[in-house]
């Protein structure tokens, strides 16, 4: 019995050997799984890595097919803050979806002439219950944003409950970390969060958005914070990779469903504006602060200090007066809400206010000092 046992083993050894020996002669087709039973571990290395690369390969194209059906679908957007910017960009929006505005004033009659639905304030349960909604845009002025955040959450929660989806999250303020730590603060963690500033306005782009350039910062996916300093580069070779804000690597195709539904929904939603023309910049929301303070907010008090002088139009005016007044002009167009939320929301801009003083002083005192004036003099003119 022992013996029949060592010879059936013997059998089986030398079978295997047989097998493992020939199998070279008979080299499996690259997708064939056999491909295993190679003898040399360098070379069935190579083949499952061909075999992972062909699967990948495949893997990309579904979903490239899928990411195609999505966008096949017209984004609907909600706009919260219907005033002079909301309706600015829900008029451009029209072009390529279904707009639905909500503000606190009745703005009926504009939404209706750009072919959108609106639904006043006092009903912000019925518009963040919209079936459709892909997106909502938050268009309030910077110093209502948080209360109307914080309104708007009770109802997307709601949304949660009921329809298991929230709309992605898109702010367009003029001031970007104020914006983000609100979303970010409030927002149920379910929500997509995308922070954006145009920089322009019914006045600079009254004619077209082309060549205009547009901020954004993709913050939040699938409750992924997202590293803002890294960000996400679909230009680069690594296209659709981005890196969280603990380091970790990630893909644009995880294997979550709401992770590639979400990133669709930004780049459809991203794609409006470059179809616009505009110049996408992909930024941290920090480092626009500290951008804009140097120049948004200096343009802004420069035309706000300049509109206190009383200014007029003369017959022999130069270009460069010109220009000065058409900065009165196009500052003064927006709202002292506006400009206050540039001061009070950027933490850079009371620097800019102080080195701007300093500046004046520094000019003047030159002027007095050619003049011959004492320092007991100059100071008292400053
Ligand atoms: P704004 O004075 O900054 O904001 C006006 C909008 O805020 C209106 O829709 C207004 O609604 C709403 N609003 C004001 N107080 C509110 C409150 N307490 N509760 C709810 N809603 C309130 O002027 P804007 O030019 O339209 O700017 C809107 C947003 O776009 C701002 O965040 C701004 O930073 C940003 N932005 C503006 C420009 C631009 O060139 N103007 C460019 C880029 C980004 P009602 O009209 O219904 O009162």
């Amino acid at each position: 019995m022992m013996n029949q046992q060592r010879c059936s083993n013997f059998l089986v050894f030398l079978l295997s050997f047989i097998l493992i020996s020939v199998t070279p002669f008979f080299a499996p087709d690259s997708s064939d799984v056999s491909a295993t039973m190679t003898p040399s571990p360098a070379g069935e290395l190579e083949k499952l890595k061909q075999e992972e690369a062909r699967l990948s390969s495949l893997l990309a194209q579904v979903r490239q097919q899928k990411l195609s059906v999505l966008q096949s679908r017209p984004l609907t957007i909600g706009i919260i803050g219907f005033g002079r910017f909301g309706q600015f960009i829900g008029k451009s929006f029209s072009k390529y979806g279904n707009v639905i505005g909500t503000s606190r004033s009745d703005y009926t009659k504009i939404a209706s002439e750009m072919g959108a639905k609106y639904i006043p304030l006092s009903n912000l349960e019925e518009f963040a219950m919209e079936e459709d909604m892909d997106v909502i845009v938050i268009a309030v002025s910077i110093v209502s944003f948080e209360d109307t955040v914080k309104d708007l959450v009770p109802h997307l929660q709601k949304r949660l409950e009921e329809k298991g989806s929230c709309p992605l999250i898109v702010d367009v303020l003029s001031v970007k970390e104020h914006a983000r730590n609100v979303l970010l603060n409030h927002l149920p963690q379910e929500c997509d969060i995308l922070c954006t500033h145009p920089m322009f306005g019914p006045d600079s782009a009254k004619h077209s958005w082309q060549g205009q350039t547009f901020v954004y910062e993709r913050t939040r996916i699938d409750g992924v914070l997202l590293d803002p300093t890294k960000g996400y580069d679909s230009n680069s070779d690594n296209e659709g990779q981005f890196v969280d804000d603990q380091g970790n690597s990630h893909s644009a195709h995880e294997n979550s469903e709401a992770h590639v539904e979400g990133m669709d929904r930004i780049e459809r939603f991203l794609s409006i504006w470059e179809e616009e023309g505009c110049n996408m910049i992909s930024l941290s929301c920090k480092s626009h602060d500290e951008f804009t303070a140097n120049s948004q907010f200096v343009t802004h008090l420069m035309g706000r200090i300049l509109e206190g002088q009383g200014l007029q139009a003369t017959p022999i005016d130069t270009k460069g007066f010109q220009s000065v007044l058409r900065l009165i002009e196009t500052t003064s167009a927006d709202s002292f809400d506006l400009f206050y939320g540039l001061y009070k929301f950027n933490r850079n801009s009371k620097e800019t206010i102080t080195r701007l003083k300093e500046a004046m002083n520094e000019v003047v005192g030159k002027l007095l000092k050619m003049e011959g004036e004492s320092e007991e003099q100059l100071n008292s003119c400053l």
